[in-house]
């Protein structure tokens, strides 16, 4: 008898609203089809790899004009074979979204309300915080005179969309200045 998958389950639940529409004699596929087409119509398809996290699913970004009109999964990939996860399936989101916020938002202690500060302004005050922190808790050594120059005094948590090449600055700076908690949210 067939295994039934994972994979299996995911072709199935999203067959199954078109199967619906079907069983009520109405037919999706001509429309389905034209929709398709005309989406990726006269679009670059550039081979990619979904941001979110170490799983690498491939994808495929479509653009027009440089401008991105739709990512979905690379069914060429040996491992995703064409399949994302509700995370990666919706990426496009992270590019055309209305809802995203493109200004520094700062809450003061205390505040009920958000103030927009500018880019420079916050990343001065990130580094004054940080300098502030670093200096009044940097160890060198423990009570038994083991070396350990660190603070445990600063966290830092990256985002999922945080690419292999920012991380990897990321995480030298935070070594560099002696942070030893270092994490992702990808992997929470
Ligand atoms: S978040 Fe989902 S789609 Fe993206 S790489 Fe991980 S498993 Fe694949």
């Amino acid at each position: 008898m067939k295994k039934f998958t994972r994979r299996d389950f995911g072709r199935l639940a999203s067959g199954t609203a078109v199967g619906g529409l079907a069983g009520a004699g109405i037919s999706l596929a001509p429309a389905t089809a034209r929709a398709q087409q005309l989406r990726i119509n006269d679009a670059k398809a550039t081979p990619s790899i979904c941001p979110f996290c170490a799983v690498g699913c491939a994808t495929l970004i479509h653009t027009v004009e440089g401008r991105v009109v739709n990512i979905e999964g690379d069914a060429r990939s040996p491992h995703s074979e064409g399949t994302l996860c509700p995370k990666g399936a919706a990426i496009f989101q992270l590019h055309v979204n209305p809802n995203r916020p493109t200004q520094v938002l700062h809450r003061a202690p205390g505040a009920a309300d958000w103030e927009v500060w500018g880019l420079e302004r916050a990343m001065a005050r990130v580094a004054e915080l940080t300098k502030k922190t670093r200096d009044e808790t940097f160890m060198e050594q423990l009570a038994d005179g083991t070396q350990v120059n660190c603070t445990t005094s600063i966290f830092s948590l990256g985002g999922a969309t945080l690419d292999n090449e920012w991380n990897h600055i990321q995480q030298k700076l935070m070594r560099g200045l002696g942070i030893v908690p270092i994490e992702n949210q990808a992997r929470i």
